[in-house]
């Protein structure tokens, strides 16, 4: 089952016809599948986190092969498949979880003053990531214990002398679409 039957009120926007969709919490117009997967700010941001320069570095197409790692669900190879549907499922939530965010912000503001596209984004990009973080390392406890050949992702990796899962969240966001 493709990843986004998971979110999106569990239909594909692209069997919507194209005057029926809702726009995007970020503001972007009767959005389709590739500005909710791909183009979306709120949604780059977060795989910007997720480092795939660093998670895919032998090829050139590394924004590519995570889009398809993230959105099929499936394990990039040598990893265990079991974590990597954990980080999938828990992105997707977290760019859902931004997008409903900046959607609340934009048409329920809570004061009179309007926020700007640009905050909105910022604040939605925000909880995102901190539902991000906060989610994987309440799962963490629940991944295979490390071995010695335990792969290592850019934000997470096994610490054998602690036992137990390490999260480093990165110290900036790197990636540009001019890059994918
Ligand atoms: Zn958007």
């Amino acid at each position: 089952m493709p990843a986004w039957h998971a979110t999106l009120q569990g239909y594909m926007i692209d069997h919507i016809r194209p005057n029926a969709r809702r726009n995007c919490g970020c503001g972007y117009r009767q959005a389709d599948t590739i500005h909710h997967c791909r183009d979306c700010a709120i949604a780059i941001h977060m795989y910007g986190l997720l480092q795939p320069e660093n998670l895919f570095p032998s090829t050139p197409s590394h924004f590519q092969q995570l889009l398809f790692n993230i959105w099929t669900n499936s394990a990039p190879p040598a990893f265990p498949p079991r974590i990597w549907t954990t980080i999938s499922l828990i992105t997707i939530c977290a760019i859902e979880i931004g997008r409903r965010t900046a959607y609340r912000l934009k048409y329920h503001p809570q004061t009179g003053q309007p926020m700007s596209s640009t905050r909105i984004i910022q604040k939605a990009q925000q909880e995102a990531e901190a539902f991000f973080w906060k989610t994987l390392g309440d799962r963490k406890a629940t991944f295979s214990p490390g071995k010695e050949d335990t792969p290592k992702l850019p934000f997470l990796a096994w610490d054998h002398s602690a036992a137990s899962w390490r999260i480093t969240k990165p110290h900036r966001w790197s990636l540009r679409l001019s890059q994918a």
